[in-house]
């Protein structure tokens, strides 16, 4: 994991709640006005899944990288919210969990998505 999203998460994780439209960013709104800001750095990354709006992007060196700025399901409120619950359910609460129980995560996506499907 990159360490800006390492440490956006533990804020996030140890903070305890949700951010919000983050208004005071320099890059609010990166996504849609009323934008939830919480998961700027998302837990799922890469989805690897264009249903959410994500996709590969070619980069110079001819590699892929998986881009996440058409994504604006992880920004909705509902499904911000409700992802907090989810890593609550699943006693996710620190940023290595995210990153070894790789296989709750996946539950958790596949939940959420079918809860609150993409656009
Ligand atoms: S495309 Fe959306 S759900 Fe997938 S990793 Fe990026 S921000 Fe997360």
């Amino acid at each position: 994991m990159h360490p800006l999203a390492y440490e956006r998460l533990k804020r996030v994780l140890n903070d305890k709640k949700l951010v919000g439209p983050d208004e005071m960013c320099e890059y609010y709104p990166c996504h849609f006005h009323g934008q939830d800001c919480t998961w700027c750095f998302c837990p799922f990354y890469p989805c690897e899944d264009e249903q959410t709006g994500g996709e590969w992007v070619l980069k110079k060196d001819g590699g892929h990288i998986w881009g996440c700025s058409d994504c604006f399901w992880i920004h909705k409120s509902e499904v911000a919210k409700e992802l907090w619950r989810a890593l609550r359910r699943f006693g996710i609460a620190r940023v290595e969990d995210i990153e070894e129980r790789k296989e709750d995560m996946k539950k958790i996506f596949s939940a959420l998505k079918e809860k609150y499907p993409p656009d």
